[in-house]
């Protein structure tokens, strides 16, 4: 079926003026930008965008979405006290609740005008096929584009820092050395099997993998994951110096920066990207960049954990492609890729004090659509609003507070849009928001089946929650401690 959508205005990569134009579609694929008003013979279903401003569905490069069922849990902690917390944050999770859990991500997502995500699956005790199914279940269910990929370390948060065990009392030390993920082998064979069944569109969903941590990873673990994802064509994303206290261990652990250990691995590479990328010299971002590999860049999550600023503009000078990332619930905690795209810029401009060296909104919205469509792998297909690519299309009232005065189209987006002036939104030619409304979801019970799940997640986690709670002040004092090391960065990054 083709469809016309006509009396808009027009905002992609390469015409960022806003100007009209219409759009024709063909199935899920646009066929043709017309100039406004020219006639099609055929009997197109005409789709009215008077008063909007049409701009491809953001992408989401970074997210997680069995924690979705955390938002608003914690306030100050740190990425160490995050990963403490885990077992209380994201445990417990029955396939019904990694489904529910996705599904509340999905809504928000695609309610806020995002079309595809990255999505590392965090399961506890150890991934799982049915649990990855689940979430690309809810994924579907809602129409969602994403990639999906297990989310594994097979050395525990409390092995992976050296000497944290040591700093620990002894009542508490001996159950956090009993925390033990299974075998990388058994998780390797996880995924094969996963890879191997994959029965979902993978125009819309594809598998990737996500070995967690460079030192919550062994190095065989890290070679089964480059070579699992080379014999399968997918991609791999990992955390990489997302906080100092991983940088100052990567150098403890490898005697050598984390991207340097994962040079070395040889896992840089075109289908490598490496969420957050905080911690890096500037060897390392020419590495990145010779490599062809992405950066999964979350200033929200980056903020609210206080684990510093990306050098986006270095990224962008050696020519590292980046996308925007919200990072998982228990991090940013919402999902909302136009605040994320907003927080991509203005993070850039408390590095120094030269506007010159500041991401331009131009370069925010770009990251936030082509730089995530590249980190997903999918390009090719979607991230413009071009002929050949996927009608997905976030259509924005002109006539919200959020355009009127309507001055530079692109400096609305980037600096007044919050996802409130989003009309409608379409994914693969197909309306999935209208009028505020995720199709097909009951909102009213999504929060009954939320709240009843959060209930009974407090009940089962109880016991992970006094543990970790118990060891918060030691993993605190520690990992202070070692991140107020000095650490020889070559640039300003906020600390
Ligand atoms: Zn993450």
């Amino acid at each position: 079926m083709k469809q016309l959508i006509q009396g808009g205005r027009l905002l992609t990569a390469g015409r960022l003026g806003g100007e009209p134009a219409d759009l024709l579609i063909d199935g899920d694929t646009i066929l043709a930008v017309l100039p406004p008003g020219e006639s099609v013979t055929d009997d197109a279903r005409r789709i009215d965008a008077t008063n909007r401003l049409l701009i491809p569905g953001l992408v989401n490069a970074h997210t997680h979405a069995t924690v979705h069922l955390s938002k608003a849990m914690a306030d100050r902690w740190s990425l160490e006290l995050l990963l403490n917390a885990y077992p209380w944050t994201a445990g417990g999770r029955t396939l019904e609740y990694k489904y529910l859990s996705a599904r509340i991500g999905a809504v928000e997502m695609v309610r806020k005008g995002c079309t595809a995500c990255y999505d590392l699956v965090a399961e506890i005790p150890a991934p799982s096929v049915e649990g990855v199914e689940a979430v690309a279940r809810a994924y579907d269910d809602i129409g969602m584009r994403a990639v999906i990929a297990p989310m594994m370390a097979d050395v525990s948060f409390y092995r992976a820092i050296p000497g944290l065990l040591d700093a620990m009392p002894p009542s508490l030390r001996e159950r956090a050395e009993a925390v033990r993920p299974q075998p990388f082998d058994a998780s390797l064979a996880t995924c094969r099997q996963l890879l191997a069944k994959w029965s979902f569109d993978r125009d819309r969903l594809r598998p990737a993998l996500a070995p967690t941590i460079p030192h919550h990873c062994s190095d065989e673990f890290i070679i089964g994951c480059r070579e699992l994802a080379k014999q399968h064509g997918i991609g791999v994303q990992m955390h990489v110096a997302e906080s100092k206290v991983q940088a100052v261990v990567g150098v403890k652990r490898y005697g050598t920066t984390l991207v340097g250990h994962l040079h070395k691995l040889g896992l840089l590479a075109p289908n490598f990207t490496a969420a957050h990328a905080i911690w890096l010299d500037d060897d390392d971002i020419g590495r990145l960049a010779d490599a062809g590999a992405s950066v999964a860049h979350n200033p929200g999550s980056n903020l609210k954990l206080g684990s510093g600023l990306a050098a986006t503009r270095k990224f962008r000078d050696r020519g590292v492609t980046f996308g925007i990332g919200t990072d998982g619930c228990v991090s940013s905690d919402n999902l909302n890729m136009f605040e994320a795209m907003r927080m991509a810029a203005f993070g850039s401009r408390v590095q120094g004090p030269d506007p010159r060296d500041w991401l331009t909104a131009a370069e925010a919205f770009e990251a936030a659509t082509i730089g995530g469509a590249r980190a997903l792998g999918m390009e090719s297909r979607i991230g413009r609003l071009e002929p050949g690519y996927q009608a997905d299309i976030v259509f924005l009232d002109l006539t919200s507070i959020n355009y009127v005065p309507l001055n530079e189209p692109l400096l609305h987006v980037v600096f007044c849009e919050d996802g409130t002036g989003i009309d409608r939104v379409m994914i693969g030619g197909k309306i999935v928001v209208q009028g505020g409304r995720v199709l097909g979801v009951d909102m009213g019970k999504l929060a009954t089946e939320a709240a009843d799940a959060v209930a009974r997640l407090a009940k089962i986690n109880a016991n992970a929650r006094d543990f970790v709670q118990a060891l918060e002040p030691v993993v605190l004092d520690y990992c202070v401690g070692l991140a107020r090391a000095p650490y020889p960065v070559h640039r300003w990054c906020g600390h």
